[in-house]
């Protein structure tokens, strides 16, 4: 592979060149003189770490297929059952779709995706095979994990959990959970379940958790019981989390205490009037939130486009971020809090790190989030994977 050179970017922000070898970044410093490099002229783009998503479904998108008006309905349970019954009316899970979507994400800067794929008794694992055949054919351009996930529910829906550990099986490397409480009814029977299969396959947990209030404060609680029982630090997310920001505030103190200690982190997706986690107390406590788009262009919503720098805008915006400063902590959540969520120990604008950058046409990274600019350059292990929003 050939040297390639990044001159006259400012990675961070900063002046800099980054000179990148066999995929991997070899130094940033001011003036690099690489003899034989490939070289790209970023003329003062800022560069930032690429993009993770990490909580979405590409499994249930019509991205590139037929526009279809919404029907499901505002509650939980309505959605789950629209979905349910109408994906085979339009062919859900479709690989071209999925295809089509990692394409536009690539586009948009992202290199990292968790994807809560369906696994119920009428599905199988049709929809984990439309992804991983996706995700095979982006292989190079974009890296996607898999959450082996029971949309339907879990002990209410028999069969699901055998057909999770066939997924876990196969390869998938997290495990999923959905409302212990609120779908299931039996949270501890759930929790065990989740819980014993990313025990025995060495998996990852991210639990879907939209059971509000002190229900599903005390849902977290047996989240990070099990987390600290099974030495599961750094190795669970929850996703959505609405309850730690309805709790009163003693309350609240108390489980984002906990949540640090244990290592257990939040993914919000920052969607509608949607409860967003406390980011800034988490964040200064030590407890991990990353973000993701959740459902893009599908039947459960006509909304998304997959930009991470659209969501974190979100995230600023409901957080009533500002300053620079803050803005840059949304934006965290889409790179390193993501990175931390999916356990990518190579991630990061770093030398020795994966070349994963992205660079963009803005003077900071919270003008990035605001303005969100065409990408300029995406690079995937050093290969330059988009350019000017054009897939390569
Ligand atoms: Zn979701």
């Amino acid at each position: 592979m050939t040297d390639l050179l990044l001159r006259g970017g400012r990675p961070g922000g900063a002046p800099a060149d980054v000179l990148i070898k066999d995929g991997r970044i070899a130094a940033i410093a001011p003036s690099i003189d690489a003899h034989g490099a490939q070289v790209e002229e970023l003329a003062g783009r800022l560069i930032l770490p690429a993009f993770i998503d990490a909580h979405c479904h590409l499994d249930k998108t019509l991205w590139g297929g037929p526009w279809v008006s919404n029907t499901s309905g505002t509650e939980l349970v309505q959605m789950i059952e629209n979905g349910r019954v109408r994906r085979a009316e339009f062919g859900v899970p479709n690989e071209d779709h999925v295809t089509a979507l990692l394409e536009q994400m690539v586009t948009q800067g992202t290199s990292y995706v968790r994807t809560h794929t369906d696994i119920d008794p009428e599905v199988g694992l049709t929809s984990v095979e439309a992804v991983l055949a996706a995700a095979s054919t982006l292989e190079g351009r974009v890296t996607v994990e898999q959450v082996a996930f029971p949309q339907c529910g879990l002990l209410i829906k028999p069969g699901t959990a055998e057909l999770m550990k066939e997924a876990l099986k196969a390869g998938v490397g997290t495990v999923g959970g959905l409302d212990p409480a609120g779908v299931d009814r039996d949270p501890v029977g759930h929790l065990n379940i989740v819980f014993g299969l990313a025990d025995k396959y060495g998996a990852r947990i991210d639990i879907h958790l939209h059971d509000s209030g002190s229900l599903g404060a005390w849902e977290f609680e047996l989240i990070i019981e099990r987390t600290k029982a099974l030495g599961l630090q750094g190795r669970v997310v929850i996703s959505h989390a609405f309850a730690i920001s309805e709790v009163d505030g003693d309350q609240q103190d108390r489980l984002v205490e906990a949540l640090a200690e244990v290592g257990v982190g939040l993914t919000t997706c920052a969607i509608y009037s949607d409860p967003i986690p406390p980011v800034a107390k988490l964040r200064n406590a030590g407890a991990n939130v990353a973000l993701g788009n959740d459902g893009i262009r599908d039947l459960w919503s006509p909304y998304g486009n997959g930009d991470m720098l659209e969501r974190a805008m979100h995230l600023a915006y409901r957080s009533f971020f500002r300053s620079d400063e803050d803005i840059e902590v949304a934006l965290d959540a889409a790179t390193y809090g993501g990175a931390r969520a999916l356990g990518l120990a190579g991630y990061g604008l770093r030398e020795g790190a994966s070349a994963d950058l992205v660079a963009i046409d803005a003077r900071t990274p919270a003008e990035a989030v605001m303005a969100r600019p065409t990408r300029s350059l995406v690079l995937k292990s050093g290969r330059v994977v988009a350019r000017d929003g054009g897939l390569l």
